[in-house]
């Protein structure tokens, strides 16, 4: 199959202003602009199927009908954060295929109404950011962006901005506070973006490669992007493949193909031919997945995935075999939570601290109660942090011990 987002695999150059409207760029958004209303626009996403690719698979069509309408004006902010250990899918993106991207932002400016979008880079992507500046101007000198678009009267502009380095600010929430200026802490919810996003105004939080799927969505119709992949989810969706395979990398395939397929086939296989053990299938956040047939036979899609007691998240998928110990891997994903939490409310602040305790004092000190100890920690964490990032500091502790004890044993 040709690819639907990583275009740039099939059509050489198409991150040059050029190569990009050979090929039909601009043209869904001037379509849109011209001749569609912006609610028809939300509609066709919204008849696509199409589930955000961050990591928690909202509708984004629905997500953009939640903005309220008496408040003005709007925003449209791209989450280009990327920091999930695994994920470096919308790198790629930006990279290779930016119009498409930044096509993707300009359609959803104008299905919610808004004349400036911004997108959100972390600190270390400055040479993306650099580079994304260069084809925004490529845009309003070639009249993409800029006032009264194509003759009519809506305007558009988009402006980057880089993060400090700070995982949390992946979080909608604390990306928002971090373009305001403020330190990067998650707001209490609700008020939801759509209601209360950017400068207390309604605002549209989309991840990268969700928007990058827009413009074909708008070119080829809700009824083509809908078949493609599962009842459950529509569409393609780019598998960031590492750990202990022979072809790591990003992989574009439609929902429905399953672990084995992605592992095996894509990846071709475990290195040095050595039993698979784990799989992460999205990131350090994950739950861990013991790599049995029934596993590695299931369909990558969010409900299918859920069967196993995990998520598929941002799908970054991380292999594990037989020579890496689970203490060893959730001692790290430990360390990073640790590292990455921001301190604002107790439950995660506290308890990743004491979690990188305990699990030091597993490596050093052999004590079996310490492996209870830390599973008790990591429980009552559950269902108290006030974001996400609390509850994916727990995921792989509580499954790696429950799913894998032998090796705490050991
Ligand atoms: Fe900050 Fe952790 Fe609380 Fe989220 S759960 S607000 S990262 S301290």
């Amino acid at each position: 199959m040709t690819h639907v987002l990583l275009r740039h695999r099939d059509i050489p150059n198409i991150n040059t202003i050029d190569v990009y409207k050979k090929n039909g760029g601009f043209e869904a958004f001037k379509n849109a602009v011209i001749k569609m209303k912006p609610e028809e626009v939300t509609n066709v996403v919204k008849n696509s199927g199409l589930r955000g690719r961050g990591g928690a698979g909202f509708p984004t069509g629905m997500k953009w009908q939640f903005m309220d309408n008496k408040n003005w004006p709007h925003y449209v902010v791209a989450n280009a954060d990327e920091s999930e250990p695994g994920t470096f899918k919308d790198r790629e993106i930006m990279e290779q295929n930016p119009f498409q991207f930044l096509e993707g932002v300009a359609l959803a400016s104008y299905a919610v109404g808004a004349n400036a979008a911004y997108v959100y880079l972390r600190g270390e992507f400055w040479q993306v950011a650099k580079f994304l500046d260069e084809k925004i101007a490529e845009m309003e000198e070639a009249g993409f962006l800029g006032d009264k678009l194509f003759g009519t009267d809506y305007s558009l502009r988009i402006y980057t901005h880089l993060g400090a380095g700070a995982y949390i600010c992946g979080e909608e929430t604390a990306l928002l506070e971090s373009i305001e200026g403020k330190r990067g802490q998650p707001r209490v919810r609700p008020p939801f973006p759509p209601s209360f996003g950017l400068y207390g105004k309604p605002t549209v939080v989309n991840n990268v490669e969700t928007l990058t799927n827009v413009p074909l969505i708008l070119s080829k119709g809700a009824d083509w992007y809908k078949s493609i992949g599962t009842a459950d989810s529509a569409g393609v969706k780019i598998f960031s493949l590492s750990g202990r395979v022979k072809k790591p990398g990003n992989y574009e395939l439609p929902f429905g193909k399953t672990f084995r397929d992605l592992i095996y086939g894509e990846g071709g296989g475990i290195i040095d031919d050595r039993p698979i053990k784990a799989i992460m299938p999205a990131g350090a956040s994950s739950s861990l997945i013991v790599a049995d047939d029934k596993a590695l036979d299931t369909i990558l899609d969010y409900a299918s995935v859920r069967t196993l007691g995990a998520d598929l998240g941002s799908a970054s998928v991380i292999v594990i075999d037989d020579t890496v110990s689970i203490e060893w891997v959730i001692s790290k994903t430990i360390h990073f939570f640790k590292h990455e939490s921001c301190g604002k409310c107790t439950p995660c602040r506290e308890g990743n601290h004491w979690m990188l305790s305990v699990v030091n004092r597993i490596e050093h000190h052999h004590n079996p109660e310490d492996v209870e100890l830390l599973l008790n920690v990591a429980k009552q964490m559950q269902g108290k942090c006030l974001c996400a990032l609390g509850e994916f500091a727990t995921m792989a502790v509580v499954t790696g011990i429950e799913r894998f004890p032998q090796d705490f044993k050991a």
